[in-house]
């Protein structure tokens, strides 16, 4: 189900819990991420559950590598990364463009929505995309 966008910055700084893909609640979160991006998809790539009111480090990102499929990662944690370079960045809840840094390539751990540990590695936008969302999960904004 499509859910408003929070553009509350008290909220969306909020540093996220972890999620549990065996608990039917965060499947729904995660799920409701997933519709609302679609619903979004023509000037946004990726979310965060923060993005829908929720603090649960779930995130849903269009993968042009897998032909625009939209992918939902739970628990993403970047562990490394390699290539800094400058870019600017936009978000549906926050106003205007910031300039920020990103990595070229990066590193994740990850829950599928199963439950199963992976880890994968990411670069070019997708990995940009990653990066915005899982700053989203600590609470950071661009
Ligand atoms: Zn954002």
């Amino acid at each position: 189900m499509q859910r408003p966008i929070e553009t509350n910055v008290s909220i969306l700084s909020k540093v996220a819990r972890d999620a549990d893909p065996s608990n039917p609640e965060d499947l729904s979160i995660a799920q409701d991420l997933k519709d609302t991006l679609e619903a979004h998809r023509d000037g946004c790539v990726g979310m965060a559950a923060n993005m829908i009111g929720e603090p649960v480090r779930i995130i849903a990102f269009v993968d042009e590598m897998l032909g625009g499929r939209i992918t939902v990662l739970f628990n993403p944690r970047i562990t490394a990364s390699a290539g800094l370079y400058e870019t600017s960045e936009g978000c549906l809840s926050l106003d205007g463009m910031t300039n920020v840094r990103r990595a070229e390539r990066i590193e994740v751990d990850y829950m599928n929505r199963k439950g199963k540990n992976r880890h994968a590695i990411f670069d070019g936008f997708t990995a940009q995309i990653i990066q915005h969302e899982v700053d989203h999960c600590d609470g950071i904004l661009v």
